[in-house]
């Protein structure tokens, strides 16, 4: 039945190889998806891989920062990176920058980006590097663990007197941050949601989903990712155990969860005096 199928779809394996190639090419002319002007960019998680100039990829691409786009070179499409068009993550003000995020930007200029103690960045041989895996220069920036791969991101973080903490504001943006004071790291909620369900369905270990995030995004520099495998396992368990309690009507109330109460009830487990003999001896 399985081999009827494939062999039914055989005659037009020429057409479907002609269309991915065709995906391949730069269609010509060149001109931008949304203005008409030479467009320069692709990005491969859109629909139909739209190709932008520089300024309408920033535009399209604000609420959708973790996409990962191509460079066209002059003879072909090169991996680039959305830090690189210049688009920037704003924090406290929905997607609006806050007002005093320019001052603070100046201020931060030639700064190294602001770290934990826990957290410790991987920097060597960083100008051999692909451009598209190289973080901002000169900025503050987060590192991005997206299920579309490892991202910087320049964040202008609220400068406001009532600014909430940085933890909070990328909670608010759906990032979880791998550390408080001054979080340099953060999962998006999406990856913390689809290892879980690696996890669960496909047995996937940390470190092979680490590895895939890896592979991701860069098939052939994995080595020069930033290593956030530890980060990884730290957040997820975090993030499992909010979600229990949430699940489990623990938000907003002051009691504790004793043992078990975050355990799914199962009403055919053994339960003594119930479903089982107390005087019957389960082990035989
Ligand atoms: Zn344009
Ligand atoms: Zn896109
Ligand atoms: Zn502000």
């Amino acid at each position: 039945m399985q081999n009827n199928y494939i062999c039914k779809w055989v005659p037009w394996k020429g057409e479907f190889l002609k269309i991915l190639l065709e995906l391949e090419a730069s269609p010509e002319p060149r001109n931008c998806t949304w203005c008409g002007n030479d467009r320069v960019y692709r990005c491969l998680d859109c629909l139909h891989q739209p190709l932008f100039c520089i300024e309408c990829c920033q535009k399209s691409h604000e609420s959708l920062p973790f996409h990962r786009i191509q460079q066209w070179t002059g003879d072909f499409y090169e991996e680039s990176a959305l830090h690189m068009t210049g688009i920037q993550l704003h924090l406290g003000h929905g997607r609006a920058p806050c007002p005093h995020a320019i001052a603070q930007a100046q201020q931060a200029a030639g700064e190294p980006p602001p770290m934990d103690d826990q957290e410790w960045e991987d920097v060597e041989d960083i100008e051999e590097n692909p451009k598209h895996l190289c973080p901002p220069v000169g900025s503050r920036y987060l590192t991005v663990m997206d299920v579309t791969g490892v991202h910087f991101i320049v964040v202008n973080w609220c400068g406001c007197e009532t600014a909430e903490t940085r933890y909070i504001l990328l909670l608010r943006a759906k990032l979880f941050p791998s550390t408080f004071k001054k979080p340099s790291t953060a999962f998006t909620f999406a990856i913390l949601d689809d290892f879980l369900r690696d996890n669960l369905e496909c047995g996937t270990s940390g470190m092979n989903y680490y590895s895939k995030l890896l592979q991701i995004t860069s098939s052939v520099f994995p080595h020069l990712i930033p290593d956030r495998y530890h980060e990884l396992l730290w957040v997820v368990q975090k993030w499992q155990y909010l979600k229990l309690l949430k699940w489990n009507g623990f938000c907003g109330t002051t009691r504790s969860a004793e043992k078990g109460r975050l355990a799914l009830f199962c009403a055919a487990c053994p339960q003594p005096g119930i479903n089982v003999d107390t005087n019957e001896d389960l082990d035989q």
